[in-house]
């Protein structure tokens, strides 16, 4: 058992976890919020990643970054078909 300090509220805590952070359920939670806002790569917008590793805010900025454009267009365009059948079909029931 080993002695940590947790990095949300600095309590000293003990686990068995040897990559424990957090002293609680409640300072983990707290954590995820503190990470879950991001600010996008390129259009600097404030946005919930759902991945910790991702930096744009969506398929639109990140296929807009240089280095993902040739892999994402092909996903983008098809991503962009299914909303225009989305958008139809919400059309179709509101009017
Ligand atoms: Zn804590
Ligand atoms: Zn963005």
């Amino acid at each position: 058992m080993a002695q940590f300090f947790c990095q949300i509220c600095d309590s000293e805590f003990k686990s068995y976890n040897k990559n424990a952070k957090y002293c609680s359920q409640k300072c983990k939670g707290k954590a995820y919020i503190k990470h879950s806002i991001k600010k996008c790569k390129i259009c600097r917008k404030e946005y919930k990643p759902i991945r910790a590793t991702s930096k744009f805010c969506s398929l639109k900025c990140c296929a807009a970054d240089k280095k993902n454009t040739i892999v994402l267009i092909p996903f983008f365009v098809s991503i962009r078909y299914s909303n225009l059948t989305n958008s139809l079909d919400l059309e179709h029931f509101l009017y």
